[in-house]
């Protein structure tokens, strides 16, 4: 395994539609390995090919378990409710917008051999659910939002809104 790096908004691999994966081979398995430990370094929730200059349908989503999803060729096929909150991207360090994604996603997808599965998440695995697929049609969050917030902002923000950081866990 690999740590690749990671490409930053204004390159142009970030704007690129990506191909579809038609062969679930070693080389796959070594960028999803490699994605993996990228992730891992970087503490991020979700990290999509494109990001790491690999123009495929490939992203990978940390759940609320601590478990990476491997998605080849996702699709959402279901979305339901609304949430509104921060957000962030490996490729935008240190910045945050607040955008409004759906509360739930249903994701229909390819494991790393090929096999379609399907999941369904909520929250934070949701919201990261859009994100990454967005990415691999040339997307960023920033699209969403009128304006990235300051520093300032972004404290005040989570000052505001304890209950969306885990306050209550910090606590006990
Ligand atoms: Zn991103």
């Amino acid at each position: 395994m690999a740590i690749r790096k990671i490409v930053e908004r204004g390159d142009p691999v970030l704007e690129k539609v990506c191909r579809p994966v038609t062969e679930f081979n070693g080389r796959l398995h070594t960028l999803l390995d490699d994605m993996r430990e990228t992730l891992e370094e970087a503490s991020g929730v979700g990290l999509a090919a494109p990001q790491v200059g690999v123009l495929r349908r490939v992203c990978i989503v940390e759940d609320s378990e601590g478990e990476i999803l491997e998605l080849i060729n996702p699709e959402i096929i279901a979305t339901g409710g609304e949430q509104t909150g921060l957000e962030g991207c490996l490729s935008i360090p240190g910045r945050y917008g607040i955008v409004t994604r759906p509360y739930k996603v249903r994701v229909r997808a390819q494991d790393r051999d090929g096999v379609t599965f399907e999941v369904e998440d909520e929250d934070l695995t949701a919201r990261c659910f859009c994100h990454e697929i967005e990415h691999l049609d040339g997307h960023l969050y920033t699209e969403h939002c009128d304006h990235l917030l300051s520093d300032e902002e972004v404290q005040k923000y989570i000052e505001d809104h304890p209950e969306q950081f885990g306050q209550d866990e910090e606590e006990e």
